[in-house]
This record gives C-alpha cells, structure tokens and sequence, in this order.
C-alpha cells in the first residue's frame, strides 16, 4: 500500500496515544505497518503469522485489542462474514463489490458494473456518501459440488441399507 496512507495511519495511531497517555508500543505499529501491507481481506491468524514471519511473535490478547482499537480509530474495517471475520486497512475509500460462501467463508472481489451504476445512482437524505462495499452471500462452485457428493453418498448408504433388510 501506498506509503502516505501508512504515514496518515501512523499519525492518527499516534495522535491517539498521546492524547490518551496510552504506552506507544512498537508491537502496535509494526501492526499497523503489516496491516496497511496487506492487499484485501485478511483474518486475525493470517496477521499473526505476517508478524511471525518477521520475528514479532505477538500474542493473541494483543492482536485482539489492537485490531478493535484499530475500527475504534477507523483505520481498519472490520468485516463479519458467517464462517470468520476478516478485516481491511480503512483507508481505502474506494468501491468495493465481494462474493462470499457461507459455508467455507471463501470472499472473492467482483467487478460488477451493474452494481456500481446502480449504486452512483442512489441519493441519500441528509448524507453524503462517499463509498460503499456490497456483498453477495451465497455457495461457492467448491461447496455446491463437495455437497452434492454428500447427498449422493448418503443415498446410497441409504439404498445399501434398503437392500440389506430385503
Ligand atoms: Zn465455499
């Protein structure tokens, strides 16, 4: 990611602290540094294994309090999906459009053109919009064939169990 949308993101990390005689921790902002690294989506283990990679083995508390202080502060987005919950750097204010499965959590980004037309369109009362993230929930190709396999293989437990008790 850009590097003045680090710097932007660094400076309200800090700004925060200092106002809140926080401790300014290197593990926080080698955090948000890893975060604002990351292109898309991630979750709270892929984060933990990004700073493992780089030597910084931080714990489980710390991640969770340092993700919720980052949505508290708007520089990540916080995203609840059915299987698992990712998040995003925040400062990208552009349109986003995303496929989701509920059953294996798999999110794919779309470009849907319909969508986007249909969305510039809309007016809101007494707000100004400035972006939105759209998402499809659904079953993914992956899924849908893994389950069909299921129904078939119980079918034929069941026929099996049929012909057993002729
Ligand atoms: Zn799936």
């Amino acid at each position: 990611m850009e590097n003045d949308k680090k710097a932007a993101a660094r400076a309200a990390l800090t700004k925060y602290i200092e106002e809140n005689n926080c401790r300014k921790t290197t593990e926080r902002f080698a955090l948000l540094d890893t975060i604002y690294d990351i292109e898309g989506l991630f979750t709270m283990e892929e984060l933990a294994e990004r700073m493992a990679v780089q030597n910084f083995h931080v714990s489980r508390a710390t991640l969770y309090n340092s993700l919720n202080l980052f949505v508290k502060l708007c520089l990540v987005v916080r995203h609840r999906f059915q299987a698992e919950t990712k998040y995003e750097a925040c400062c990208d204010t552009s349109n986003h459009c995303y496929q989701t499965c509920t059953v294996c959590g798999k999110v794919v980004e779309l470009d849907v053109p319909e969508v986007a037309k249909a969305l510039e369109s809309v007016r809101l009362k007494r707000f100004r919009k400035e972006y939105y993230s759209v998402y499809f929930y659904g079953v993914c190709q992956t899924c849908q064939t893994r389950s069909k396999r299921k129904k078939n293989n119980l079918k034929g437990t069941k026929k099996s169990n049929i012909d057993k008790n002729e």
